[in-house]
């Protein structure tokens, strides 16, 4: 089987054709030198080459919570969205705490073949923050996980934050941490400003978030581990993170579409939709995200992708469950905010949307240069689309996205999956 993309732009730079067989990219040249009749032809005049797409962020709720995602469906709004790999977040039923279960999400995602599905394994039992999960175990299974995280949870004891960073050092794994003290937010509905006065919602202070990162830098400093932190939301934390880098600690960080895009303005609708841990943050927060992501001090842009079926979504905004889903959409949001506004360009949407990801992540097939005899992932985006979001257009099982009608520009239109269109002018095979 073989694909021949003509006269595409790679990464924005320069025209190329490439001809793909099998999985693999076999040949590239200049634009219009290659022909072959044997290939189906897709003709890419306009359209970006970018490599596949890599979340380190997905909740993929399977097994244990199929009425809101499958992998199977995850999986579709993941290739639709232009991923090639997602890495599925451990808060499952049962927990995916144990090589069982991080090898059962493995095989699932295997058997549904649309993107490489990488468990991240707990940290602790249960996500109860009491004892260290089996976390040698699951690096040695064959989901070779090495991203380990309570998400939804923080590990807030810090002994036992300790123990983790000291344990994954054996396997080079690393620790991403959902920073949240938990005291600090009891009951915490929105971020906590004169606004959440206003709207009568008990606020969830930004340094809540920072003192946890700034904790677990000096911790991951002292024990000489790995540290990723998930959903940067606040300016503090950019700041913690540019002095953590400044130090050369192993710290990343993710930030999301959302946080790039929406502000805390958007609660005033009291539109559960916008409900998210961490909070939306005020337009400040938006700013220095931005500019953290374009400086390096932000690795990566992860989507948190968090889909939630209508009743939990609907009816008060105190009783809603936190979470957007976001698989679709993250590539025109990130483009929106980033490359409209001139601080970034398509070579660096592909190394915070797919190098640095595959990286943290130890991913040998992914985010790797589009060059001949490497494995064929690609996203191809078309840059001048300007389209209105539906929610209700989705290959998620649940519609709870926050930028429901909002106009974005460019879109993801075509997705190779090791060699494969996965996705087709919109349309996902399978
Ligand atoms: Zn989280």
């Amino acid at each position: 089987m073989k694909i021949l993309l003509k006269n595409g732009s790679l990464k924005g730079e320069k025209n190329v054709d490439l001809l793909i067989e099998n999985d693999k990219i076999i040949k590239i040249g200049p634009a219009k030198s290659i022909t072959d009749v044997n290939a189906e032809v897709i003709d890419l005049s306009g359209l970006i080459i970018l490599p596949g797409l890599v979340d380190l962020h997905t909740h993929l709720r399977e097994p244990g919570r199929e009425d809101a995602e499958t992998i199977a469906t995850g999986s579709a709004a993941a290739a639709r969205g232009g991923f090639t790999a997602v890495h599925a977040m451990a808060n499952t039923l049962p927990v995916a705490d144990t090589a069982g279960v991080v090898e059962q999400v493995w095989n699932l995602g295997k058997n549904v073949g649309l993107v490489d599905v990488y468990p991240i394994g707990a940290v602790t039992v249960g996500l109860k923050g009491e004892k260290l999960a089996e976390l040698s175990a699951m690096a040695d299974s064959n989901a070779r996980v090495r991203i380990f995280s309570d998400d939804g949870f923080c590990v807030s004891d810090p002994v036992l934050m300790r123990r983790a960073l000291e344990y994954v050092k054996a396997f080079d794994g690393v620790i991403a941490q959902h920073a949240q003290d938990p005291r600090l937010t009891q009951n915490a509905q929105m971020n906590e400003s004169e606004l959440s006065g206003k709207l009568g919602l008990i606020g969830w202070p930004a340094i809540a978030e920072e003192a946890i990162v700034a904790r677990d830098v000096l911790l991951t400093e002292h024990v000489k581990s790995k540290l990723h932190i998930c959903h940067a939301s606040t300016a503090g934390t950019v700041e913690i993170l540019r002095w953590a880098k400044d130090k050369k600690v192993n710290v990343t960080a993710e930030v999301t579409p959302h946080h790039l895009f929406l502000n805390q303005t958007s609660c005033e609708s009291y539109n559960a939709n916008f409900k998210v841990n961490p909070p939306l943050r005020t337009n400040k927060d938006v700013e220095e995200l931005r500019k953290a992501l374009a400086q390096g001090i932000i690795d990566v842009v992860a989507t948190d992708h968090a889909p939630h079926p209508i009743e939990d979504k609907e009816g008060e905004w105190q009783s809603a469950a936190f979470g957007m889903t976001g698989l679709e959409t993250a590539l025109s949001v990130v483009a929106t905010a980033m490359i409209d506004t001139k601080l970034m360009n398509w070579a660096d949407i592909a190394r915070v949307m797919s190098e640095r990801p595959a990286e943290i992540g130890q991913l040998a097939d992914h985010g790797r240069p589009i060059a001949e005899n490497e494995i064929a992932n690609l996203c191809i985006v078309d840059p001048e689309m300007t389209w209105k979001v539906d929610a209700q257009d989705t290959h998620s099982l649940s519609t709870n996205n926050p930028f429901h009608e909002m106009t974005l520009k460019s879109k993801v239109v075509h997705t190779i999956f090791r060699g494969k269109l996965t996705m087709k002018n919109g349309q996902v095979k399978k």
